[in-house]
């Protein structure tokens, strides 16, 4: 971390020597272009840190919504069986499903009634007649 940072400054020091003395070259003054570019320099890294940042920020809310859609799928609200305590569980197909209550710690075991039914139709008659 720190030798990470002593060589970042280093580089952005020789950048900085090397800009100035180019434009010594050119007739400008050494330590002046030396300390403006440093300083652009730093400017510019805190921009890119700050957009990287804003990135980051970004995509973690939208993976954070995408994991709340996908957890409400899953969940259910269920009262305890001891206190009726209502908990929310994560509901599973592929294992027992148990829960711990929040409220008084006791474990509630979480069966799945599964009930099939023929789907009804709607009657395709625009009228009826009334005796
Ligand atoms: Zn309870």
């Amino acid at each position: 971390m720190i030798g990470k940072l002593i060589r970042s400054i280093l580089i952005t020091l020789g950048i900085s020597a090397l800009v100035s003395l180019a434009s010594q070259v050119a007739g400008y003054s050494f330590w002046w272009t030396f300390l403006v570019v440093t300083v652009v320099q730093f400017g510019i890294w805190n921009l890119v840190q700050y957009i990287l940042e804003w990135r980051t920020s970004v995509n973690m809310r939208a993976m954070e919504a995408k994991m709340l859609i996908e957890l409400n799928r899953q969940t259910l609200e269920i009262p305890c069986i001891h206190c009726k305590t209502v908990n929310t569980v994560a509901m599973r197909f592929d294992q027992d499903n148990e829960f711990q209550c929040t409220d008084c710690d006791k474990t509630n075991s979480m069966y799945i009634d599964i009930e099939v039914a023929a789907r009804t139709e709607i009657i395709d008659k625009p009228h009826f007649t009334l005796r």
